[in-house]
């Protein structure tokens, strides 16, 4: 869900100023400096048999500017059928509406011209009955064979970062936040569900009201309906999924109510209402999405021993940081995405233990490492200086790792206990707004740098957010746990130790997952064998494992485990544990044209979002990671 952009420079000289370009949002045709939108209601019916979902969207907006005459709103793929402005008092007013010309990446704007007579008013209401495409960049549209039940058919959505606007016209911008309520309509055998205040046990009817009373960015919009059933986790926590998955998962995930209790205690009331997550097939192209009151999750967070729900204490995370406090432009991005790393990071602390937050920090750590080898440094700075937009550009997983250790930095400068304060604060003080990274150093500046003299400048602060790569003072992460696996890896790739010596029982994932990375580039298809059958690495429960596993059999070419690697992508449709094994196939010399044909036999299964991202790995020799 991550994207950046196209920036300038990024030398210190020039950088923390505030040039009015970095703070638009160049991904959006919305003219919010004109008119704001501060409700929508939705009207929607889940057409299964066409894909599509049709209805009606009202948006009550707020005139900013007096003299403006048009409304311009995002859309992408959405047939318009008709749209009435209304003001009050003066009811429907006559009003001419236009497509504009279609952008590849940004979709095509609406531009609503409003007659004189809406002059004088402060607020319109604007109608638009329209209807989405079965190609929506946003929506998963499964037949039944697809999901994990077999029998009825699902759908999703995926609307971050700026995929909204293909199943609703709307200002797509995080710039803004909206409230929304909503009707949707499914076949009578279904549930829906959305980021709103859904009701455990709901009367299934096929006819689903929602509210979402605290104002969200238009990336947090989310629907989905399927053969959805609800099991309690604990007081403000449940899970939702279909009757197959609906065990594991609620086991799975049993320790969410404690992380809810954690994650309140340490970063303030969670303002949400409930928690729930609601777990989706296996096309969905991400980890977790933190949709307000229901995150979506992959199903391939289910190993069967809770070692990969970290993603339960970001999504959860998100609560804080994103959904609460929220990046004004894309380009501010870890502001959503550091933070929520480093709340995750502390929540693993105390509801594991140390070992296994240190563990999982020092594996981002060296993903982070990686991502500085293949991105253009420009693009390598927490806050790039983004005043165009620039779609072909990047930033992988920075600014979730390299913010992630920015506030560890902070943490280490100035101790726990004056910055969970400062947490608690900022939380609190920007609580329902949006903000730049410029904002969020000023408010550092004055609430600790300037507070707490002699500690950190602002300068050092400003070397994170505008330089790129890491700072020479930044706090490395260690894991003993891991040291030992990479020794044990060097020892027995040199035949120093036997496999069956290996003390594998005391492993958890990320250690697991750390001896593979560590493996002699030059073992043998036997050392491989063995070490496979060891470990069970081919048929492993847990996809990390398997990700990491299948990305050293494409790079080395093992092909014993060729079958088991094509069986995982076909398996999961989640980007990360697919692409890389894809790209490494493509790299290693002789397997793009079977990485062709395996893609070529799973796209069907695949979102939309993840074959936008697979795709160019088979078409153009740059886009490769
Ligand atoms: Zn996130």
């Amino acid at each position: 869900m991550l994207f950046a952009s196209g920036i300038v420079a990024c030398s210190p000289e020039n950088a923390p100023d505030r040039d009015p370009a970095l703070a638009r949002d160049h991904y959006s045709f919305a003219n919010v400096e004109h008119f704001v939108t501060d409700h929508l209601h939705l009207v929607l019916r889940v057409d299964f048999e066409r894909e599509v979902l049709r209805g009606t969207a009202i948006l009550r907006m707020r005139q900013l500017d007096p003299d403006a005459r048009e409304i311009v709103l995002d859309t992408r793929d959405l047939t318009i059928e008709s749209v009435v402005v209304a003001t009050d008092p003066s009811g429907p007013l006559d009003t001419e509406f236009e497509l504009g010309e279609t952008d590849a990446y940004l979709g095509t704007p609406l531009a609503i011209r409003l007659p004189d007579a809406a002059a004088d008013a402060d607020a319109v209401t604007v109608t638009i009955y329209y209807e989405t495409s079965p190609d929506s960049t946003a929506l998963g549209w499964l037949p039944p064979e697809l999901t994990a039940g077999g029998e009825h058919p699902f759908l999703f959505s995926q609307s971050q970062a700026i995929h909204a606007r293909s199943w609703i016209p709307l200002q797509d911008t995080p710039a803004i936040r909206i409230n929304y309520s909503a009707r949707v309509h499914t076949p009578p055998e279904l549930l829906a569900v959305m980021s709103a205040d859904n009701v455990p046990d709901v009367e299934r009817t096929g006819v689903y009201e929602f509210e979402m009373p605290q104002p969200i960015p238009s990336y947090l919009m989310a629907i989905a309906a399927g053969n959805l059933h609800f099991a309690a986790i604990g007081d403000d926590t449940g899970v939702y999924a279909e009757p197959e998955l609906l065990e594991a998962s609620a086991s799975e995930f049993a320790d969410t109510q404690a992380m809810f209790e954690t994650a309140e205690a340490m970063f303030g009331p969670y303002q949400w209402g409930r928690y729930d997550l609601l777990i989706l097939p296996p096309s969905f192209p991400y980890g977790g999405m933190e949709n307000p009151r229901l995150s979506f999750l992959t199903p391939s967070l289910l190993a069967g021993d809770r070692s990969l729900v970290s993603v339960v204490a970001h999504e959860l995370a998100h609560s804080w940081s994103g959904n609460l406090v929220t990046n004004k432009t894309w380009r501010d991005g870890w502001l959503n995405e550091g933070w929520t790393s480093y709340l995750e990071y502390r929540l693993m602390q105390v509801i594991y233990d140390e070992d296994r937050a240190a563990e999982e920090n020092l594996l981002n750590y060296e993903e982070l490492l990686l991502n500085f080898e293949r991105i253009d440094p420009k693009y390598q700075a927490l806050a790039p200086r983004i005043t165009e937009l620039d779609p072909e550009s990047g930033q992988g997983t920075i600014a979730y790792h390299k913010g992630n250790l920015f506030l560890q930095y902070l943490e280490h400068a100035y101790g726990r206990e004056i910055f969970d304060q400062f947490i608690t604060d900022y939380f609190s003080d920007f609580a329902f707004q949006v903000i730049t990274t410029e904002d969020f150093v000023d408010y550092l500046d004055q609430r600790l740098l300037s507070v707490h003299h002699g500690i950190l400048t602002r300068e050092q602060v400003e070397r994170w957010m505008y330089e790129p790569g890491l700072p020479d003072d930044a706090v490395i992460p260690t894991s003993r746990n891991l040291d030992d696996a990479a020794e044990l890896a060097a020892m027995w790739s040199r035949g120093e130790v036997d496999a069956a010596e290996l003390p594998v029982a005391d492993w958890s994932a990320q250690t697991t997952i750390h001896f593979i990375n560590a493996l002699d580039p030059d073992l043998s298809t036997e050392k491989l064998v063995e070490i496979d059958r060891t470990l069970g690495l081919s048929d492993t429960k847990n996809a990390e494992i398997g990700r990491t596993w299948f990305i050293q059999v494409a790079k080395r070419r093992h092909e014993p485990a060729y079958e088991q690697m094509a069986e995982h992508l076909r398996k999961f449709g989640r980007v990360r544990l697919i692409r890389p094994i894809y790209v490494a196939l493509a790299e290693n010399g002789h397997d793009m044209q079977l990485a062709r044909e395996l893609f070529d036999a799973a796209r069907g299964a695949y979102h939309p979002i993840a074959n936008a991202y697979i795709g160019p790995v088979f078409e153009d020799d740059d886009a490769v990671e």
